[in-house]
C-alpha cells in the first residue's frame, strides 16, 4: 500500500540505518527524496569495509527484537527491506552473549524465560533481587513489543524510576557486584556506563536482546544496498559524495541545503540523519537562539571505541556462535570490557575476529589534525598497540590463534572521519539520566521544516535509530502514515 500525499521535495541528509529509514518512509508517502552522503558509497555506519577480501562490520555486530511480528522486524517489514535481508539467529546453541568475569562465566541465553532460569541458577542467593530485575525486564519487553510509540498510544515515562541509573537501582535493592556486572554489560552497547544509564533505557536495550537476537549473513554493505534498491525502487535519488555544509533559510523556514560541491538543492523539508551537533553547525549563524547552540554544542557525547579486525584461519580455530564479553571484576563502570565475535566471513577457510573496547577521544587527540590516510608513524604505532592488547585479549578467551592476520584497527578518529560523529563517539549524544531533559527532544529544531533523526534522536543501535526515525516523521507525513501502520500490525486491543 502506497499513499500518495504531496508531490512535495524533501532532502535528507546521511545515509546511515537513520537516513535510510528517513528517506524510505518519505519516498513511501510521496514525497521526492534526495539522500545526500557525504562519503562515496552510502550505508554510514551499517556498512563496514573490505580488508584484503574481509568483509569488516562497523556498526552491525548483532540485531535484537527481529524475531517474526517483534519490533524490528515490523519496521523491516514497514520499510521493505526484509526479503532481502539474510540472518542467522543467535542463541540456538542456548548462549546469545557469554560474560567471562575473570573465573566466572555467565552465559545470556535467548528468551525472557531463559534468561531468568539461568539468573536464577547463577545467582541462587539473590532471588528477592532477580524477581524485581525480571519485573522490570519483562515490563520492558512488553512495552517494546507494542511499539506504542509508533502506533499513535502515547508514551508514559515514570521520571523518578525510569530515569534512576541502573547501577544506583541495582545497589539499592542489594544486588551482589557480581549480578550487578552480570546485569549491568547491556549498557555497552548504548554507549552509557551502569552509573549514569537511565533504568529505562537499559531494560528496553536488554529486553530487545533478550526477545531475539540475530546476526545478518553476509555484510553489513548488503544490507546498506538492499535499502538504497528500496528506497531507489519507490522514486529515491541518492547523491554521494555530497557533504551538506549549509541549510538555506527564509523566514525561519528551510528552502534547501548547499553542499561543499558548491551545489544547491531545493526543498520545504530537509532532514538531517546525521549527529545533531553537525545538523546544528547546517544552519546559518544568526537564525537560532545563541541558547539553543550551547544547549546542542554542549551535551556530552559517548565514548569513542577501538575496534580490532583480524582474519582467524579455520585451522586455528572456527567460528563462534555467541557473542563474547570479557569483563574486569573490579571494574564496575564496564570501561575495559571487550567484546569479542568471531564469525564467519565471505573468505573460504578463514573466519573473522572483532575485538572492540571503548578508547576515550582524549588518547588519539593529538593525531585528530591529520587527515585520515595520512596519519603519522606514531598513530600507526599506537594503533599497533591498540591490535596487540585486543588480540591478546581474544587470546585469553579462544586460545592462542596463532596465525591471526591483523586487517585493521579503527579508532575514534576514524569513526569521527566516517560518519562524522564529534569526538568519536560511537553511539552519539549520551542519553544519560543526568542529560534527561537535554535530549528529550534533539529530533526538533528551531528552522521550520528541519528535523533531526539518527542514533542521538531516541536511542542508538539499529532499532532505536530506526524507531527514532519512523517516530520523528510522523507528525511531518500526517495521519496517514499512522492508519498504515495501524493497518498493518494493530494496535492489538
Ligand atoms: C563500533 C560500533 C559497533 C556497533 N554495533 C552495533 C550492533 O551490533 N548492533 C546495533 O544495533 N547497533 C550497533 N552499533 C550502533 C549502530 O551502528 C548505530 O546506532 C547506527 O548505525 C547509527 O545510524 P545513524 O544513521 O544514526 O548514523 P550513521 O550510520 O553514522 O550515518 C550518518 C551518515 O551521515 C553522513 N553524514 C554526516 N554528515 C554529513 C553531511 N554533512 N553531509 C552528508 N552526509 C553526512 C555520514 O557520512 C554517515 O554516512 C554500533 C556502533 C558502533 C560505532
Amino acid at each position: 500500500m502506497v499513499t500518495q500525499i504531496p508531490d512535495q521535495k524533501a532532502i535528507v541528509i546521511g545515509s546511515g540505518i537513520g537516513g535510510m529509514t528517513a528517506a524510505i518512509t518519505l519516498a513511501k508517502f510521496g514525497y521526492r527524496v534526495t539522500l545526500a552522503e557525504k562519503n562515496p558509497l552510502a550505508g554510514g555506519l551499517m556498512r563496514g569495509y573490505t580488508r584484503r577480501g574481509f568483509d569488516c562490520e562497523v556498526g552491525i555486530h548483532y540485531l535484537g527484537a527481529l524475531g517474526p511480528g517483534q519490533p524490528l522486524h515490523r519496521i523491516f517489514e514497514f520499510l521493505g527491506i526484509l526479503p532481502g535481508i539474510s540472518l542467522e539467529p543467535l542463541g540456538a546453541g542456548g548462549v546469545t552473549d557469554r560474560y567471562y568475569l575473570d573465573d566466572f562465566v555467565f552465559d545470556l541465553p535467548a528468551g525472557l524465560e531463559a534468561f531468568a532460569e539461568h539468573l536464577r541458577a547463577a545467582f541462587p542467593s539473590e532471588q528477592k533481587q532477580i524477581t524485581e530485575v525480571l519485573e522490570i525486564v519483562n515490563l520492558s519487553a512488553a512495552r517494546l513489543s507494542s511499539l506504542d510509540v509508533l502506533s499513535g498510544r502515547s508514551m508514559t515515562f515514570d521520571l523518578k524510576k525510569d530515569f534512576h541509573p541502573v547501577n544506583g537501582f541495582l545497589k539499592e535493592i542489594n544486588c551482589s557486584s557480581r549480578l550487578r556486572q552480570v546485569l549491568s554489560v547491556i549498557t555497552a552497547s548504548v554507549g552509557v556506563p551502569p552509573d549514569k544509564c537511565p533504568l529505562y533505557l537499559w531494560s528496553t536495550a536488554l529486553a530487545s536482546y533478550l526477545l531475539s537476537s540475530w546476526r545478518i549473513s553476509g555484510s553489513g554493505a548488503r544490507m546498506a544496498e538492499i535499502c538504497a534498491e528500496r528506497f531507489r525502487e519507490l522514486g529515491g535519488t541518492i547523491i554521494t559524495g555530497e557533504e551538506a555544509v549549509k541549510l538555506k533559510l527564509a523566514d525561519k523556514s528551510v528552502k534547501g541545503v548547499t553542499f561543499k560541491s558548491g551545489r544547491e538543492l531545493q526543498a520545504p523539508l530537509v532532514v538531517a540523519a546525521v549527529h545533531p551537533k553537525i545538523a546544528l553547525a547546517l544552519i546559518p549563524e544568526g537564525s537560532c537562539l545563541p541558547e539553543y547552540r550551547r544547549r546542542i554544542q554542549a551535551l556530552e557525547e559517548t565514548p569513542g571505541v577501538v575496534c580490532l579486525q583480524a582474519g582467524i584461519p579455520e585451522s586455528d580455530h572456527g567460528p563462534v556462535p555467541y557473542n563474547i564479553y570479557n569483563l574486569r571484576v573490579e571494574n564496575e563502570d564496564l570501561s575495559d570490557a571487550s567484546f569479542i565475535q568471531l564469525k564467519r566471513t565471505g573468505k573460504p577457510d578463514w573466519n573473522i575476529l572483532t575485538v572492540i573496547r571503548r578508547s576515550d577521544f582524549q588518547q588519539w587527540k593529538q593525531w585528530e589534525n591529520t587527515f585520515s590516510g595520512h596519519r603519522d608513524g606514531e598513530y600507526e604505532a599506537a594503533k599497533n598497540n591498540e591490535a596487540r592488547q585486543l588480540l591478546e585479549e581474544s587470546r585469553k578467551i579462544l586460545g592462542p590463534c596463532e596465525n591471526a592476520r591483523v586487517l585493521d584497527v579503527f579508532t575514534p578518529l576514524t569513526l569521527r572521519d566516517l560518519a562524522s560523529s564529534p569526538e568519536g563517539s560511537a553511539y552519539g549524544i549520551m542519553r544519560s539520566v543526568k542529560q534527561k531533559f537535554r535530549t528529550a527532544a534533539l529530533h526538533r529544531t528551531p528552522i521550520k521544516g528541519f528535523h533531526v533523526v539518527g542514533q542521538s534522536v531516541m536511542a542508538p543501535g539499529i532499532l532505536g535509530t530506526s524507531l527514532g526515525a519512523i517516530r520523528t516523521l510522523m507528525p511531518v507525513i500526517g495521519p496517514e502514515i499512522l492508519d498504515q501502520w495501524r493497518a498493518l500490525f494493530g494496535p492489538k486491543e
